[in-house]
């Protein structure tokens, strides 16, 4: 029989979930990668985000580990990459819970030097959805483009980018605080 993992955090793809694929529809003009959200169907792929579920939690601020609404109580990882004087990532934002919750059981999150601070209430995150080539594409998902496609860019995903003094102000912000043994 097979046990199921203790808890598995929202974001999470799972081994059963139909795709990736591209939807059939367009958004902005722009064809969409997805994938269906069937969590808990297979096995969880830890290494891997479900696409629609990440996308979600970028752009409506859900909490990565238990799928609700981050409001005032948000965290935010510091995982993202400079690119041209601003900082962008992908990563959803968290409960004070859900990431003392993930820093303890996630092997990568437990050995990450940074912890996660606090976003000030008046900050907002500008989401933006993330493009690919069809290149890229088909070189990280095996999509080929459909007669749906035009010559637009790919959806996959949202990115937040924050400009280098809101990034100042989200790391002078309070970290977690982790008890490490
Ligand atoms: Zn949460």
């Amino acid at each position: 029989m097979k046990t199921q993992p203790a808890f598995v955090p929202w974001i999470t793809a799972w081994s059963g979930e139909e795709g990736p694929y591209i939807a059939p529809y367009l958004i902005e003009g722009m064809p969409l990668i997805t994938q269906r959200s069937q969590p808990g169907k297979g096995d969880p792929l830890w290494k891997r985000k479900n696409l629609a579920r990440s996308r979600l939690a970028a752009l409506e601020m859900i909490c990565g580990v238990c799928g609700q609404p981050t409001g005032l109580d948000r965290w935010q990882f510091h995982m993202g990459h400079w690119i041209g004087g601003n900082y962008s990532f992908a990563e959803a934002p968290v409960h004070e819970a859900c990431a003392l919750k993930a820093l303890k059981l996630c092997p990568v999150l437990k050995t990450r030097a940074e912890l996660p601070s606090r976003v000030p209430a008046d900050m907002v995150f500008d989401a933006k959805l993330a493009l690919g080539t069809p290149a890229e594409v088909k070189a990280k998902f095996g999509l080929e483009r459909s007669g749906l496609v035009t010559d637009a860019p790919f959806v996959c995903g949202a990115v937040v980018t924050l400009p280098a003094a809101e990034v100042r102000r989200l790391c002078s912000q309070p970290r977690i605080k982790l008890d490490r043994p």
